[in-house]
């Protein structure tokens, strides 16, 4: 079995590790480009959302390398999640690819069909000691390197030198692929956590600060969404991004584990939109709230074109934008986005931001000197 996967940032890392030490190997797509997408949408349906384009480019890469397998989660409605994998597996059999096409659904869609996918994707071997030990080194990898992305956005606006906060991430990034035990890992944490703290800060500490909100797959894969995390960084901007797949992955496999964030968000999304809507549509909401009440500038809201989630939540999120008085900019994004016009979009955001956060400075120092007076 030469098996791949669909890239989602740095799951290929994770993946890595996983299925080399259950003996299965690997062939990863190559890194998503312009070409990639290219394939996806010239074999995908029209209509199909963006993410389904892109991931089968991967696969299409991944099989012109040698790839003989796909993994791939399944999903549920009520949005087109739950025919990913299905219509994939058409097309690529349509276009004449033998390959074996493992889905991997929740198991209260058929406990059958679920453990013989895990099956496949474990090597023929379920819940043996060292089965568990690499699923937990390899998620452990995987919140890691989300860690490690969350210091990139938090640091890029501090330090005087983004490149040289780049070169510590990256080079982490690649250290992890080597790593094998916990215990490397936690060596690793703590030598790049050190590296992190002693970058020279540029010594600003009045800076924007602004949340990303979307799609699971829009608003973490930076190779597709030209990077506005990086971009806003560029512009001096404090960056949070709410989207996670390790939190996607904890919510998945509710109840055997869960994610308190998401229960978080969705209990604060309740006021505004009750009823799963399918994807991260109440996420987007109640992550959009937890920011307003962090006292956050300003909120990005990444999704792909006709997402129909993504379209409820920001329906609702102007609702939301308008009670919390938080500016929300929400980006569509398919093959067609240009990077030209989205970094107009976003350098025009930040310029609001920045003058609603002067003009509150001037309001408050003028109702300052009027209480003294
Ligand atoms: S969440 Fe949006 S992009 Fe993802 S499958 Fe559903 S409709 Fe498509």
């Amino acid at each position: 079995m030469r098996a791949t996967f669909p890239h989602l940032l740095h799951l290929d890392v994770a993946l890595g590790i996983l299925y080399p030490s259950l003996g299965i190997e690997i062939v990863p797509p190559p890194p998503i480009t312009q070409k990639t997408i290219e394939i996806g949408v010239k074999f995908a349906p029209q209509n199909a959302c963006f993410p389904l384009k892109v991931t089968l480019g991967n696969f299409i890469e991944a099989i012109e390398r040698g790839a003989d397998t796909i993994f791939m989660v399944g999903g549920v409605g009520p949005c087109r999640f739950g025919y990913y994998g299905q219509i994939q597996r058409i097309i690529l059999e349509d276009l004449g690819y033998r390959v074996q096409f493992v889905l991997l659904d929740h198991p209260r869609y058929g406990v059958r069909s679920f453990l013989s996918a895990l099956r496949a994707m474990t090597g023929g071997r379920l819940f043996l000691p060292e089965i568990v030990r690499v699923a937990r080194l390899s998620f452990a990898v995987l919140r890691f390197t989300e860690e490690l992305e969350a210091h990139r956005r938090a640091l890029r606006c501090q330090v005087k030198d983004p490149q040289e906060l780049d070169r510590v991430i990256d080079g982490t990034i690649e250290a992890l692929r080597r790593v094998k035990t916990l215990r490397e890992l936690e060596a690793l944490k703590t030598s790049t956590l050190e590296k992190l703290d002693a970058l020279p800060r540029n010594g600003r500490k009045d800076f924007l600060k602004v949340g990303i909100v979307g799609e699971v797959y829009i608003a973490q894969e930076t190779r597709v969404n030209f990077n506005v995390e990086k971009l806003l960084g560029d512009l001096g901007v404090y960056v949070h991004n709410s989207v996670s797949t390790v939190e996607y992955i904890l919510h998945t496999f509710r109840p055997l584990t869960r994610s308190r964030e998401k229960l978080e968000a969705w209990e604060l999304a309740k006021p505004y939109l009750k009823r799963f809507v399918g994807g991260e549509g109440i996420d987007s909401v109640g992550s959009t709230i937890r920011y307003a009440r962090e006292g956050f500038d300003g909120v990005v809201h990444l999704y792909p074109f006709t997402c129909m989630p993504e379209i409820v939540a920001k329906g609702v999120l102007q609702a939301v934008s308008r009670d919390f008085d938080l500016p929300v900019l929400h980006l569509a994004i398919d093959e067609h986005s240009g990077e030209a016009g989205l970094v107009t979009r976003v350098e025009a955001f930040v310029d609001v931001l920045e003058r609603r956060k002067q003009e509150k400075k001037r309001g408050l120092k003028r109702n300052g000197s009027l209480s003294r007076s």
